[in-house]
């Protein structure tokens, strides 16, 4: 089956006991039994519940994996992967992520023993640099946050391989209808469904898909014992806003591209980072690893202070200041201070998250009316 056709059908077949066409929102924590353990396959709805069931289904038909597990949030989907590993372990990351996983990596997870590198990618050889006999798991994130970078998934999938590490890729930025790593080699993918997949900026929800089914088996009773897991209305809505992810995707990309080209050549932009220029140095892989180049896009503005680049980030009428990003509307965010604020300064700075950046999820409104509001709020 085809992305479109599996984003409306995958994991929904009409409910065996109604025909209901629209997966049924199971609102029940618990389920009947004939005889202890003698059940229809649910026990609890910590472990397992129908609707979320559903969406798991459909979550890892996208990514072309045979399983998937959805969490209460991308948070919760990445503390679950942590708990794979053990004191002493060590873990290769970029040097450019989502500020709430740099932060969960420091601050709690490097409590519990587990050694973190936060290096560049941009030569995945580098990775090499960092191997020694407790390196256990790789993660990436790419197209990176918020700067863009783009990481070569199938070279470094080929590195993991090679020294036994299992190889984690957060794909909330591509979302899966641009890029399925796993097809690419990686062991796991990880979602925020918070953003694109979600779509609407009404669901916190996180997931994780795998093809291996060991890895699974541990990851579904850490996801049970730990209990991280959404609920099934949250699950209902996410099943809702899948059905248009490939419409939703291909209207991003195509607002991102005009807004991506009209920012170039804007007097009071300095920098743009969006892969799908080609002269931007992410553009040979991003072709070769993505579908299209989405709707994120990151700016600096030109000899801007902090003071200025608040003033522009306060001036908008049609996008909101706002956190999150990957729903129908379309939001600025100041990453210093907002998403990435639990960065510190000299770390981020390190990157290009500097003060004068501005990050714009571009939604699916009309392009006249985002280039106007751009261009007025540049004013
Ligand atoms: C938002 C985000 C997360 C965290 O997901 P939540 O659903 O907010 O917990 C992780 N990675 C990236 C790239 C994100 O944008």
């Amino acid at each position: 089956m085809k992305f479109a056709t599996k984003a409306i059908h995958a994991g929904q077949e009409p409910d065996p006991t109604t025909g209901a066409v629209m997966t049924p929102i199971y609102q029940t924590s618990t389920y009947w039994q004939k005889s202890p353990g003698d059940n229809k396959g649910y026990e609890y709805s910590r472990g397992t519940n129908p609707t979320r069931k559903a969406l798991e289904d459909c979550l890892a038909a996208l990514e072309n994996a045979r399983f998937g597990l959805a969490f209460s949030s991308g948070m919760g989907a990445t503390d679950a992967v942590m708990k794979l590993l053990k004191p002493g372990d060590e873990v290769i990351t970029g040097d450019d992520l989502y500020g709430g996983s740099y932060r969960i990596f420091t601050k709690i997870f490097a409590n519990y023993g587990i050694k973190f590198h936060f290096i560049s990618f941009n030569d995945p050889e580098n990775i090499r640099n960092y191997v020694n006999e407790n390196t256990k798991l790789i993660w990436v994130e790419t197209p990176t946050n918020p700067m863009m970078q783009i990481v070569d998934i199938e070279a470094v999938s080929k590195i993991a391989k090679d020294v036994k590490a299992t190889l984690v890729v957060d794909n909330t930025f591509a979302s899966p209808y641009l890029q399925n790593p796993i097809d690419l080699g990686a062991n796991i993918v990880m979602h925020s469904v918070t953003k694109y997949i979600g779509g609407h900026s009404d669901v916190v929800m996180g997931a994780l898909v795998m093809n291996d089914e060991e890895l699974y088996k541990r990851l579904w009773f850490i996801y049970n014992a730990c209990g991280a897991t959404p609920g099934p209305q949250d699950s209902f809505l996410v099943l809702r806003g899948i059905k248009t992810l490939h419409l939703r995707m291909k209207a991003h990309c195509e607002n991102g591209r005009k807004i991506a080209e009209y920012l170039k050549n804007h007097p009071k932009i300095d920098k743009v980072y969006w892969p799908g220029f080609e002269d931007s140095p992410g553009y040979a892989v991003a072709k070769k690893q993505m579908r299209d180049f989405g709707g994120m896009i990151s700016i600096t503005l030109k000899d801007a202070s902090l003071e200025d680049t608040f003033k522009v980030a306060s001036s908008f009428k049609v996008f909101s200041l706002a956190e999150s990003l990957g729903g129908v509307e379309s939001l600025v965010n100041h990453p210093p201070t907002m998403t990435h604020g639990s960065i510190p300064k000299e770390v981020r700075e390190k990157v290009g998250v500097t003060d004068n950046l501005l990050r714009l999820s571009v939604g699916v409104e009309d392009i006249d009316d985002l280039l106007e509001d751009l261009e007025q709020a540049l004013a």
